[in-house]
């Protein structure tokens, strides 16, 4: 129960142990086509350009801003946690010209702060994060996209901890790119990162193509994109119909993340959002039976991941590493300002269960109770049952 790596669903793992084939075999350019199909609905997206980049979450981060971005164009980043500054670092290291503000970890924005801002810095790219798994705080995009789509300004998104979790509707709300990982909401392990991008973008892409030198010895552009294996050209040309041998495609990765595209397409992502907003209003109201406090602002939580004060007194450490050890359940730490005051219980894909979630607060509340913290006992559990019995009444 950590905000990823997440427990891989059976069917995932087991449909890794298919044969290696090719990565030009015609079975796996069938393959390759459905997944980028059921891709398409995960994204609520008709982009054509839906595929993944081999790599972690990161890789399609880096390979959106890395394509997107060229010397000196302006680029705004919002930052309110950890992510926000990868977005930062990323879009710097492509050479842009960078402007961030800060929020105070465990808020998001208004869309007036963020529209004063781009008033004032006038960017052309803006890359901001959906769900900041840091702090376990989501902030609106809506607003955010409708503005920028009018201004014509590039909106990136980094919906790595909230795509396949929660409500994101690409198309709609009018998002340009949208970065993602397998191995969060998606139950695949890692190492392969989903990515979306409209035409608008694509535009940029091909004014920047710059095929391989050994595949197409005439072919110059002093634009080109500087890193070959995130060039998002050439990895759409593979990915289309053209089939430009760029890389060796992970075949297991894709049988992977098919499947765990195949097991949202099934359930329906409709279902699929219900079933993690349901979990994670059973684990709060577990966490609050016990007396123990959320962390962030109350309106914009992530349904797919909860944050909690360490209460006063208790050993972060020692309490996640006696989760494992007796009920092997894992949950996570936060980083900088955050390290050992909360804790961060993830509640995505496979593992986002009803039996996870009232394990934990059972085990939670007996691992408190033995190292003498001051909570409410005997009520964590009954809270959270309460929640699902209510929710299966409505039904
Ligand atoms: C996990 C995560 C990442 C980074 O993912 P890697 O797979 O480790 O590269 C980026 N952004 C967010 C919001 C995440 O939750």
């Amino acid at each position: 129960m950590t905000p990823g790596p997440v427990e891989a669903d059976p069917r995932v793992l087991q449909a890794m142990t298919s044969p290696i084939i090719g990565q030009f075999d015609s079975q796996f350019l069938e393959l390759m086509d459905e997944t980028m199909e059921l891709g398409r609905y995960v994204f609520q997206t008709k982009n054509k350009n839906t595929f993944s980049i081999n790599g972690t979450a990161r890789s399609g981060i880096e390979a959106l801003l890395g394509s997107i971005i060229e010397p000196n164009d302006k680029v705004y980043v919002p930052i309110f946690g950890r992510f926000g500054h990868l977005m930062a670092e990323i879009a710097k290291r492509a050479k842009g010209n960078v402007h961030t503000t800060e929020k105070e970890w465990g808020t998001t924005y208004t869309f007036e702060e963020l529209k004063k801002e781009i008033e004032f810095f006038n960017p052309k790219v803006i890359a901001i994060v959906h769900g900041e798994t840091s702090t376990g705080c989501m902030q609106p995009l809506k607003e955010l996209a409708n503005y920028t789509k009018k201004h014509n300004i590039i909106l990136v998104v980094d919906a790595v901890a909230t795509l396949g979790g929660t409500e994101f509707k690409t198309d709609e709300w009018g998002i340009d790119a949208v970065a993602t990982g397998s191995q969060k909401c998606l139950a695949v392990p890692s190492g392969m990162a989903p990515i979306t991008y409209n035409e608008k973008v694509e535009s940029i892409i091909l004014a920047r193509k710059k095929i391989e030198q050994g595949l197409d010895i005439n072919d110059y552009n002093d634009r080109m994109i500087s890193s070959n294996y995130l060039d998002l050209y050439q990895n759409q040309e593979y990915w289309n119909s053209t089939r430009l041998n760029h890389h060796t495609e992970s075949t297991s990765m894709v049988y992977a993340l098919r499947e765990g595209y195949r097991l949202l397409y099934e359930e329906g992502l409709e279902n699929r959002i219900a079933r993690h907003a349901l979990n994670k209003r059973a684990l709060v109201a577990g966490i609050r039976a016990m007396g123990l406090e959320i962390f962030g602002e109350e309106n914009n939580q992530m349904p797919t991941l909860t944050c909690v004060y360490v209460p006063e007194g208790i050993n972060d450490i020692e309490v996640r590493e006696e989760l494992v050890n007796h009920f092997k359940i894992e949950i996570a730490a936060s980083f900088g300002v955050l390290t050992g005051k909360i804790w961060r219980i993830g509640n995505m894909g496979y593992s986002s269960r009803k039996e996870n979630v009232l394990l934990m607060l059972g085990a939670l509340e007996v691992i408190l109770i033995k190292h003498h913290a001051s909570i409410i006992q005997g009520k964590a559990v009954l809270a959270a049952l309460d929640v699902y019995e209510s929710a299966e009444e409505n039904i």
